[in-house]
């Protein structure tokens, strides 16, 4: 089988000046140009022929061409129109790619999912446009899209956020957020120069396993989030305060404090200290006493 054609600066400039391509800053759009990284993201990902890939932002193709070889099947979801014909001629050889032209967060991945891969968990591969990190990565866990694994590149500071434990500076509701559905490591790291254009800040590949089941059980997971969101909103202030600040939580402040003893806390602790599992323990407790008081109002 013929080497890829991609993944080096000179074949990458040549199709570029080939279809008269202009990047578009406001789509994210940093190219791979290093075949080291390309290598790693794949053993990372540890794709077989088993797998059905989803790749959002294949660019001119080079990761794909990666993927295809690996992969059974593979669907690449590019926003970018400019880049369809660029795509149509660097992946023409490869029979087991689909290139679909939408903005991957208007796309029904489940929809996909169930028609490409019969619903079985597939596995998200990308270099993501930095811009919708977040958006892309808790949309795919929030609509339950069946999944193995995510392995992306992402910026560094956002991958050292995705992987942090309590107590840290970058622990965060996004921490949280990512390891209550998987678990997170950061495969490589990779400075600018590997891309074309060179993006300003540095960049990771992380990988996160993902759970078929929590870890743990949330009684309402809505509610575990917006308390999560709650406590890291007010950094400085105490758990209590920040719970009992927060808009949208209406918690009384006598179930806070309540809450918090029960964890075994003192009314001092702050949120960036608590690990999920106590997160968890803290909102089914909220969630039981203001169900028991619904059900109390309901009997009169
Ligand atoms: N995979 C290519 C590579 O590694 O060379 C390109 C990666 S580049 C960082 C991000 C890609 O995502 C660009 O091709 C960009 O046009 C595409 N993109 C940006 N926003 C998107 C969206 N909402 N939906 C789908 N693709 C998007």
């Amino acid at each position: 089988m013929a080497e890829p054609a991609l993944g080096n600066p000179q074949n990458t400039i040549e199709i570029l000046k080939k279809y008269n391509f202009t990047f578009q800053k406001k789509y994210g759009q940093n190219f791979l140009i290093d075949t080291h990284v390309l290598d790693k993201i794949i053993r990372a990902a540890e794709i077989t022929k088993d797998d059905f890939v989803l790749e959002i932002g294949p660019g001119i193709g080079t990761m794909t061409q990666y993927l295809a070889r690996a992969a059974g099947r593979v669907a690449a979801v590019e926003i970018d129109r400019a880049l369809i014909p660029i795509l149509e001629d660097t992946l023409s050889e490869y029979e087991n790619v689909r290139i679909i032209n939408e903005d991957v967060l208007k796309l029904d991945i489940r929809k996909l999912a169930e028609e490409e891969n019969g619903g079985r968990p597939i596995k998200v591969v990308a270099n993501l446009p930095y811009y919708i990190t977040t958006p892309i990565i808790m949309g795919l866990f929030e609509k339950h899209v069946p999944l193995k694994s995510i392995t992306v590149m992402v910026q560094k500071e956002v991958a050292d956020r995705m992987q942090a434990v309590p107590g840290t500076k970058d622990y965060g509701a996004l921490s949280l957020a990512v390891q209550y559905y998987a678990r997170p490591y950061i495969a490589a790291n990779v400075p600018p120069n590997c891309f074309i254009p060179r993006p300003k800040v540095g960049s990771a590949v992380i990988c996160l396993n993902c759970y078929s089941e929590p870890p743990l059980q949330a009684e309402d997971e809505k509610l575990m989030f917006r308390i999560i969101r709650a406590s890291f909103n007010q950094r400085r202030k105490t758990l209590a305060n920040g719970l009992s600040n927060a808009r949208d939580l209406a918690i009384p402040k006598e179930l806070i404090i309540k809450s918090i003893e029960k964890l075994g806390k003192g009314a001092d602790v702050r949120g960036e200290t608590l690990t999920l599992e106590e997160f968890a323990r803290l909102s089914n407790y909220i969630y039981d006493q203001q169900i028991s008081t619904v059900l109390c109002f309901n009997e009169y």
